[in-house]
C-alpha cells in the first residue's frame, strides 16, 4: 500500500495549515520517528537556507521560492521597483509610493522633502517604516522634518494621505497571490482575500494615532473600538473581500479596470525578480500583497509579505484563510498517497538491513496507479534513482505533469503547456494570453510582457473593446489553433469573465 503524505511544519505552525492537511488525510512529521527527508511538504514562515534548496529530493515541496527577498523586504522592494522604472519607464511603474531608503538616500530626501514643500500649497506627509519589520512595528508618520528620527536602516515613503475612506476609515487590501513557479513565470491571485480596516476615524491632525493610520490587524486588534460598530464597516476590522466587492457596486467606477491594475501591480512587481530567482520546480509560495486604493480609485502597492498571517482571528478570516490554504495545497499538484517516498524508504531500508528489495511487481504497478507524478524522477522505474544523492536527482518541471485536483493542463499547437486557468479559487493571471505565455516561456521577455499588460489595460480605459474583440476573432480565424485554447479569466469581479468578455461591457 502507499503511504500517506507528510507534511513537516517549522516551529509547529501555522495550526491552520496542520488543520488543512490533517484533514486531506496527510501525517505530520515528527522527527524523532522519522528520517530526515521522510517527508512531502517542509511549510516554515521563515525563509529555508539555500542547502535546503539543493538538498530537495524528487518527492519534497517547499513553501517558499529562493531568493523573494527582492520584493518581500522593505529596501530591496524600493530598489528593484526604481531600477524596473529607469528601465522600462514610468508608465506602468507609477504605483509606488516615491521611497528613499536610508540612511543611503538622506541626500536625495531631504532635496525631495524641500522641493515638494517649496512646491505645493498643501501639506506632504512621509511614513517611515524599518526595513525588516513587519505588523506596523516601528512604524511612525510625519510632516516636518524635525520629527524624522530613525537609529536603523529605514524606508521613508510618501504618504497617501488621501486615501479611499469607508465611514471615515481607512482601509487596504490583502491579496494572495500564488506564484506556482517563476521559471517560466506563472501566477494566480485568489478570488478571495481580505479588506483590513484601521479602527479609528482618518484624521491627518493626530499623525501619531496608529489606530487611524495604520490597517494592520495586529494592531488594531488591541485598539479601544475594534469591537464597537464602526458605521458601514462594522465591529472588528475586517471584510472579505467579496464585500467589497458588494462595495465597489454602489461606486460609479470602472470596476473592471480597478481589478485590472491592482492585478498589474502584481505581475509587474513579480517580473522585478523573476528573472533572479534561481529555478525551483518543487517550490510553491503564497505571497500577501497590500494595496492601499486613493480616492481616486488608484491601488497602490505598500507591501509584498512571504508570511502573510494565517492566524483565524475573527469570522472573516476563518471564511477566507481555509480555503486558501486548501487551494494552495491544491496548487502543489500532490496526489493522495505518494508511493515514490515510500518505495524510497524501503529500499533504503531494505538496502541498510541488507535484505534486497521485498517490493513485488505487483506492489509496485499499485502503488505506480497512486504515484506523485510530478515528483517522479526521469529514471523511473529504475531502482539506482532511489539511492542516488539528493544532489542528484533530477527535479522534473512540475507543468509536464498529470493534475490531480485541478483543471487539466492543455497543450498550445506547438507544445507548450497551458496551467490551469483556475485552482480552486485561485484564478491564473500570469501568463493571460498567447503572447505572454510564449514571452515567459525560455528567457522572460519583460518588454513583450510589458507591450501586453498595457495593451489590456488600455483597452479596459478606453473601452474599445468591440473593435478590439473583433479584432482578436480575425486573428483567431487566422490563426486556427492558436486562442481558442487559450482562456483567461479577468481576476477580481465577482463570477470573473474571460477576459476576451470584458470588452463587451466597457
Ligand atoms: P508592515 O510590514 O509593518 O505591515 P506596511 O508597509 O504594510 O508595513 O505598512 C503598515 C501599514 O501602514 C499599512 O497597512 C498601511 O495602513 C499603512 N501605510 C504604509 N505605507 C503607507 C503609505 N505610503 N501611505 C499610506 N499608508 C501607508
Amino acid at each position: 500500500m502507499a503511504a500517506s503524505l507528510v507534511f513537516r511544519l517549522h516551529d509547529r505552525g501555522p495550526e491552520l495549515v496542520r488543520e488543512v492537511l490533517l484533514e486531506r488525510g496527510w501525517e505530520e512529521y515528527n522527527e524523532g520517528e522519522r528520517e530526515e527527508e521522510d517527508w512531502n511538504l517542509y511549510w516554515r514562515g521563515s525563509l529555508f537556507q539555500t542547502s535546503q534548496y539543493h538538498n530537495l529530493l524528487p518527492w519534497q515541496r517547499l513553501n517558499h521560492h529562493p531568493k523573494t527577498v527582492g520584493i518581500t523586504r522593505k529596501d530591496c522592494l524600493a530598489r528593484n521597483l526604481r531600477r524596473m522604472k529607469a528601465t522600462f519607464g514610468s508608465a506602468l511603474y507609477d504605483f509606488s509610493p516615491t521611497t528613499f531608503i536610508l540612511p543611503n538616500d538622506y541626500t536625495c530626501f531631504l532635496a525631495e522633502y524641500n522641493r515638494l514643500r517649496l512646491a505645493r500649497g498643501t501639506s506632504v506627509y512621509w511614513i517611515v517604516k524599518p526595513v525588516d519589520l513587519s505588523r506596523g512595528r516601528g512604524i511612525f508618520i510625519f510632516e516636518d522634518i524635525k520629527d524624522l528620527v530613525y537609529d536603523c536602516s529605514v524606508v521613508i515613503q510618501r504618504y497617501i494621505s488621501s486615501s479611499l475612506l469607508i465611514s471615515g476609515y481607512k482601509f487596504d487590501l490583502r491579496i494572495y497571490v500564488c506564484v506556482k513557479s517563476f521559471h517560466p513565470l506563472t501566477v494566480y491571485i485568489h478570488q478571495e482575500g481580505l479588506v483590513r480596516f484601521a479602527t479609528e476615524k482618518f484624521n491627518l491632525s493626530s499623525l501619531h494615532n496608529l489606530y487611524a493610520h495604520l490597517t494592520n490587524t495586529s494592531i488594531n486588534k488591541f485598539g479601544p473600538f475594534y469591537k464597537t460598530e464602526k458605521g458601514r464597516v462594522g465591529r472588528g476590522c475586517k471584510w472579505t473581500m467579496s464585500k467589497f466587492r458588494h462595495f465597489l457596486h454602489s461606486q460609479q467606477i470602472n470596476e473592471l479596470l480597478l481589478w485590472q491594475r491592482i492585478n498589474n501591480i502584481v505581475t509587474l512587481t513579480l517580473l522585478a525578480i523573476a528573472t533572479s530567482v534561481p529555478s525551483c520546480p518543487n517550490c510553491v509560495e503564497l505571497f500577501g500583497f497590500d494595496i492601499l486604493i486613493d480616492a481616486k480609485f488608484k491601488p497602490w502597492l505598500l507591501e509584498v509579505n512571504y508570511s502573510p498571517a494565517l492566524t483565524l482571528d475573527c469570522q472573516a478570516d476563518i471564511s477566507v484563510k481555509k480555503k486558501l490554504v486548501s487551494d494552495v495545497i491544491d496548487m502543489m499538484n500532490y496526489t493522495s498517497t505518494d508511493s515514490l517516498r515510500d518505495r524510497a524508504y524501503r529500499k533504503h531500508r531494505s538496502d541498510v538491513t541488507n535484505h534486497g528489495n521485498s517490493e513485488t511487481e505487483a506492489e509496485r504497478q499499485h502503488s505506480g496507479e497512486t504515484d506523485v507524478s510530478s515528483l517522479t524522477p526521469d529514471t523511473q522505474e529504475s531502482e539506482e534513482a532511489f539511492t542516488r544523492p539528493a544532489a542528484s536527482w533530477k527535479l522534473p518541471n512540475i507543468y509536464s505533469t498529470k493534475p490531480v485536483r485541478i483543471t487539466a493542463e492543455k497543450t498550445t499547437g506547438n507544445g507548450q503547456n497551458i496551467p490551469p486557468v483556475k485552482v480552486g479559487d485561485f484564478i491564473r493571471t500570469f501568463p493571460f494570453n498567447r503572447a505572454t505565455l510564449k514571452a515567459s516561456q525560455h528567457e522572460l521577455d519583460i518588454r513583450t510582457v510589458l507591450q501586453e499588460i498595457q495593451s489590456l489595460t488600455g483597452q479596459l480605459v478606453s473601452g474599445k473593446g468591440h473593435k478590439m474583440k473583433s479584432r482578436r476573432e480575425e486573428k483567431v480565424t487566422a490563426d486556427k489553433d492558436a486562442d481558442t485554447d487559450f482562456d483567461s479569466l479577468l481576476w477580481g469581479p465577482k463570477d470573473p469573465p474571460l477576459i476576451s468578455q470584458c470588452f463587451k461591457s466597457t
